[in-house]
């Protein structure tokens, strides 16, 4: 009951972009240039979206919400359903984005527009749940677990039979579910949060148009990255990194990782074939299995 209360709390109440009454929804009809103020979560969520917008250069944004819909991705499913849009509606929907034009002040606990943006915190939300319900658990003593929501995890402790739990990466199908590789939580308190090209887009012409949208181009990402999986101590930090890593790249995100010691598991498209590309951080949770 508790677990459910919480996910309500967090989807339906603050951070859905479908309900037009969500915290968020009210932030994004808000008026430019006037103080809203926000919940202790959406403050949270917010910040750390702010210091993975600075530390990806802006790869992720969670003001790409103008892009998202305009791509058919979004709460406002386009009239033409499947369609590549207009270079012009690229450019209008670019011109409002950018998480700078949102000034956070976390003493009073609100935000300011300073443009007219919209915000979309799916690449983080779920993660940020999946923290907050590990937290629940660990408050009430839990020892050990395995929590999942949408495929972002936290995982603690070890099975009931001493093992460490073992998660599996997924093999980026569009078919039935495939592992690709499984690891370890090593005994140890881990979040991990994927992002990828092949469960969420659309064909046109053979060119595939996924969700995560590079909002320097106002395009959805078009290299051959396929999957990135992150482990770090926060879901929605993990959750956010795999998205900003899907928008950047293989190897600038490799880069990235490997520069802040950011434990990622890429997988590339290579023609028919896929091949990896693992951080420092990450390899040792692919040892002990
Ligand atoms: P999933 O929802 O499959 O776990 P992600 O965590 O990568 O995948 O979130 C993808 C969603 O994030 C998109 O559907 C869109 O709403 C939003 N999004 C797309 N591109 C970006 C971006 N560059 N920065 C932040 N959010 C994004
Ligand atoms: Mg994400």
């Amino acid at each position: 009951d508790q677990v459910q209360t919480i996910l309500f709390r967090l989807d339906r109440e603050i951070f859905s972009t479908y309900a037009r009454d969500s915290e968020l929804s009210r932030l994004n009809n808000h008026a430019v240039g006037t103080p809203f103020a926000v919940s202790r979560e959406m403050l949270d969520v917010l910040m750390l979206a702010d210091t993975v917008f600075s530390s990806t250069s802006g790869a992720f944004d969670p003001t790409v919400a103008p892009l998202v819909n305009l791509w058919g991705f979004g709460p406002e499913v386009s009239l033409t359903e499947v369609s590549v849009p207009h270079d012009r509606d690229v450019e209008e929907a670019l011109s409002r984005v950018g998480f700078d034009h949102l000034v956070i002040d976390e003493a009073r606990s609100e935000v300011v527009k300073t443009r007219n943006v919209m915000i979309d915190l799916s690449a983080i939300a779920k993660g940020y749940a999946v923290d907050q319900i590990g937290r629940l658990l660990d408050e009430r003593g839990s020892e050990s677990y395995f929590v999942e929501v949408g495929g972002e995890l936290k995982i603690k402790g070890v099975k009931t039979d001493g093992s460490s739990w073992v998660p599996a990466i997924e093999a980026p199908l569009d078919q039935a579910s495939e592992v690709y590789e499984i690891f370890s939580n090593l005994g140890r308190s881990i979040a991990v949060a994927g992002s990828g090209d092949y469960r969420n887009y659309f064909e046109v012409d053979g060119i595939r148009y996924s969700h995560e949208i590079d909002p320097r181009t106002g395009r959805p990402v078009r290299h051959h990255l396929a999957a990135a999986y992150v482990i770090a101590d926060s879901a929605a930090l993990a959750d956010a990194l795999a998205t900003a890593y899907m928008v950047m790249g293989e190897e600038p995100a490799y880069e990235h990782a490997e520069r802040g010691e950011i434990a990622v598991f890429l997988i590339a498209r290579e023609g028919d074939a896929f091949v990896e590309r693992v951080s420092s951080a990450f390899s040792p949770y692919l040892g002990e299995q």
